[in-house]
């Protein structure tokens, strides 16, 4: 499958944390028999890529779930409210087509409605608006109760609606959930690379649950699988739009983000000038990243007596909002680079890693 299919695929999987199950499926499909698929207990996919070498262990995460709300209950005209999962800005969710899905699995469409600007005071007008004054429009009217009708209930998922479309730059593709979804195409891209390749490790591709909510999946696979080396592949912030500097190295089409700081982790820092060397023997670009917030690596690296880690993250627009972009030029050099991590990682580059 063209890599642009897959990353589609992907994106407009429905997948909030804690319901990654349709994600869960197409990276089971994709793997196939290439790989020998497990799951850990509170539901993240492994597939296990024997090398020549049992070690070291190396292990790719990319989490399955996106961003999205949860329904809370319902006001007495029969609008929806609702919880947020995962870390939303309030201004970015007004106007947010979304879609929730009942216990039956039927999608329901909807809008993330607000009061109107023309009934706003100047003071509300000031003010940010916050997630409590807002609710899901499913189209309730005198006659319709959505609670009745459509068989909505408390605990229901609910994600952005899908938006996928490859730009006019026909190097971008604007999608929901790319945060990570790229990185879940990754691990695919990585499997189809290493067909019929000799590998001096074993590797472990990981979709993983529940990041978006305390990076939760990557801690239980961490511990069920013990890796010798983690990366997790994610992504990065772009600071190539209005309001950052022009000549950011952050930006579509920057090569490879190599985080050298987020809040959860210091990464490894022989690991990582390991993986820049390495990038940069095969001309792959790369610039060095940061960010707020976490990766799975944040717990990976924590596992037992410590896993020397690394995020590589895709660079991104938008980054949680309904729509952001990425673009494939920096896709195939992540995939270029991870695939040259694993052709050359062997013992004598993790015994001078752990030096
Ligand atoms: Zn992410």
């Amino acid at each position: 499958m063209d890599r642009v299919e897959l990353l589609q695929e992907l994106s407009e999987a429905f997948g909030v944390s804690g319901y990654e199950n349709e994600v869960i499926e197409i990276i089971r499909k994709h793997f196939g028999r290439r790989v020998a698929v497990s799951r850990d207990r509170i539901g993240s996919i492994i597939g296990r890529k024997d090398g020549t070498r049992d070690s070291p262990k190396i292990m790719f995460s990319a989490h399955m779930d996106e961003i999205g709300f949860m329904v809370k209950d319902f006001t007495k005209q029969g609008f929806v409210k609702f919880l947020t999962v995962g870390g939303w800005w309030p201004g970015n969710v007004p106007g947010m087509k979304v879609q929730i899905r009942t216990r039956d699995g039927r999608l329901v469409p909807g809008v993330v409605g607000l009061k109107p600007i023309h009934e706003l005071t100047p003071e509300e007008m000031k003010k940010l608006p916050e997630i409590k004054d807002m609710y899901i429009d499913v189209g309730a009217t005198k006659d319709f109760d959505p609670k009745k009708k459509l068989g909505i209930a408390p605990g229901d998922p609910v994600v952005p609606a899908g938006c996928f479309e490859r730009m006019a730059n026909s190097d971008l593709l604007l999608g929901k959930a790319w945060d990570d979804r790229v990185g879940c195409a990754l691990l695919v891209n990585l499997l189809d690379n290493l067909q019929d390749v000799e590998h001096p490790n074993s590797v472990y591709l990981v979709g993983s649950v529940q990041e978006e909510v305390g990076l939760r999946g990557a801690r239980t696979s961490a511990f069920a699988i013990e890796p010798d080396i983690g990366f997790a592949l994610d992504v990065s912030i772009c600071r190539d739009t209005p309001g950052n500097e022009d000549e950011a190295a952050e930006r579509l089409g920057g090569g490879v983000g190599v985080l050298i700081y987020d809040s959860t982790m210091i990464p490894h820092v022989k690991l990582r000038e390991y993986v820049c060397d390495l990038a940069e023997q095969n001309k792959i670009p790369y610039h060095l990243a940061s960010i707020k917030g976490g990766y799975d690596t944040g717990t990976i690296h924590l596992t037992k007596h410590g896993v020397p880690c690394l995020a590589l993250g895709v660079p991104t627009r938008y980054v949680h909002s309904g729509a952001s972009v990425i673009s494939l030029d920096d896709y195939d050099n992540i995939l270029k680079l991870i695939t040259s991590i694993v052709k050359n990682l062997n013992e004598d580059v993790l015994k001078k890693i752990l030096e």
